[in-house]
């Protein structure tokens, strides 16, 4: 390509420029809009390269989104032939054939009667779509009062304000504020915390009941959705009880609520399959959100899913002119349809049964992290899992502990060459579908040894015993 077009030098280096200008996500207030982070120079496969060069295994695939891995030659070129070809038109006026052929190609893996899909610019305004879909087809529909949605502590849906409404991690509410009127929330079906004492089925008793008594008290007229992941990602890969997500479902079908499943971290290989709601875990959502792996993190799209039995409702409706007011510039954007089309191409033509072959490898290995003390449980499903580490609970500030102790690990694992994502105390793992059984040697090796070292330095430093 034309050399001509390469930038001019910038006046000072990436990092002093961020400290600048660069308001960066979830920044604290006391560094907002002050802060540098680690540079990420270039990738390629499962691994990226620092600012000083330091080649390192991208543990979380970017944010659970490089599924296809960095650097796909096959990928770059598809986007660049269709900015060459048509780099954008208008959705309100007009259509583009990428967008029509990915949603063939997306519905003919959906499980149920999931037959269209509307295509939006992430995880976000994915969910927030779905919501908005919701409200609309009970307007339609003539219920304007069963609006409510149920949600889960230890979720999270985004950050626009309806979609971020429905996250149940705490931290994340403290300072922002919510449209908690429309939303209720149920506990988190972490089988890790359930009541001690407790089995596993007891516990998703106890939480069906709750579901179930939940929509009891509240009436069923009055929610129109209800809002999950299958397995709750950033709130650190809870993997829900066996049968729990089936008697949910089946709950929200006879109560006509909406069943939103969230794939946006679940779907496009992460647990080997298109989408889990189904393949994994048994269920038929009316909608399913996706986002993330659709494009393996090359362009911003995501999408839902929906159900022909609701667009069939609303086609027969009292309204037939009642409009979905609801678009986005970037709907159904061409460049971001066909590098989804390429990757589906890449995840169909051997990555999904990569990942289905190595996933059980990857979780037998993880799981030895287990021996370490510092490591309270290691769990997962498919190419996700959570290595949860619970520092002394008898000393005076865990949390101050458990904060440390994520960053501890993840910068011993940076100087071994390993990209962490802690949440907290929690490191997670969700690498390229494309990694290797070597590399998952790599990566776990790496991690123990950062685990290690940060278990030395709490001991010396006589803040932890183990
Ligand atoms: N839903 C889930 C399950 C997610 O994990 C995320 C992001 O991590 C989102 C929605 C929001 O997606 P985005 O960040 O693309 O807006």
């Amino acid at each position: 390509r034309d050399s001509s077009f390469e930038r001019q030098a910038p006046e000072a280096d990436a990092e002093e420029l961020a400290r600048r200008h660069l308001v960066q996500p979830w920044p604290y207030a006391g560094s907002i809009g002050s802060e540098a982070r680690g540079l990420i120079g270039s990738g390629d496969g499962i691994y990226v390269t620092d600012g000083e060069g330091r080649r390192l295994i991208d543990g979380p695939a970017g944010m659970w989104c490089v599924n296809a891995g960095h650097r796909r030659e096959e990928l770059a070129g598809v986007m660049y032939e269709q900015a060459m070809r048509l780099s954008y038109n208008t959705p309100w006026y007009t259509m583009n054939e990428p967008s029509a052929v990915l949603a063939e190609r997306i519905a003919a893996h959906a499980p149920g009667d999931l037959s269209h899909v509307f295509f939006t610019t992430g995880g976000s305004s994915a969910v927030e779509s779905a919501l908005r879909f919701m409200q609309f087809y009970n307007n339609v529909r003539g219920w304007p009062e069963k609006k409510l949605l149920l949600s889960r502590g230890g979720a999270y849906h985004g950050s626009t304000y309806l979609s971020a409404s429905l996250n149940g991690r705490p931290r994340d509410r403290d300072w922002m504020d919510v449209a908690d009127g429309l939303v209720v929330k149920l506990s988190s079906p972490d089988p890790f915390r359930r009541p001690e004492g407790m089995t596993v089925e007891a516990f998703a008793d106890q939480l069906v009941d709750e579901f179930a008594e939940t929509v009891a008290r509240i009436g069923a007229d009055k929610i129109g959705a209800f809002v999950g992941e299958p397995v709750q990602a950033s709130g650190g890969v809870i993997v829900p009880p066996p049968g729990y997500l089936p008697r949910i479902r089946e709950i929200c079908r006879d109560n006509d609520i909406l069943y939103v499943s969230d794939e946006v971290v679940t779907g496009f290989g992460r647990l080997g399959e298109i989408f889990a709601s189904q393949d994994v875990f048994g269920i038929d959502p009316d909608i399913i959100t996706f986002a993330k792996g659709v494009t393996s993190g090359y362009f911003p799209l995501g999408g839902m899913l929906v159900s022909e039995r609701l667009l069939a409702d609303l086609r027969r409706s009292n309204h037939p002119d009642a409009m979905y007011a609801h678009g986005l510039t970037y709907t159904s954007h061409p460049v971001g349809c066909a590098v989804a089309l390429a990757n589906l191409d890449l995840l169909e033509g051997g990555i999904l049964d990569h990942a289905r072959a190595v996933a059980p490898y990857f979780q037998e290995r993880l799981k030895t992290l287990e021996e370490l003390p510092l490591v309270g449980e290691v769990r997962g499903v498919g190419l996700m899992a959570c290595v949860e580490c619970v520092a002394d609970r008898e000393s005076n500030d865990p949390l101050k502990l458990d904060y440390e102790v994520g960053k501890r690990i993840d910068a011993h694992c940076h100087s071994l060459g390993l990209l962490v994502r802690p949440l907290i105390h929690m490191c997670v793992m969700s690498p390229p579908l494309i990694i290797s059984r070597s590399q998952i040697d790599d990566m776990v090796a790496i991690l123990r040894e950062g685990i290690s070292r940060t278990m030395d330095d709490l001991a010396t430093e006589g803040v932890w015993q183990g």
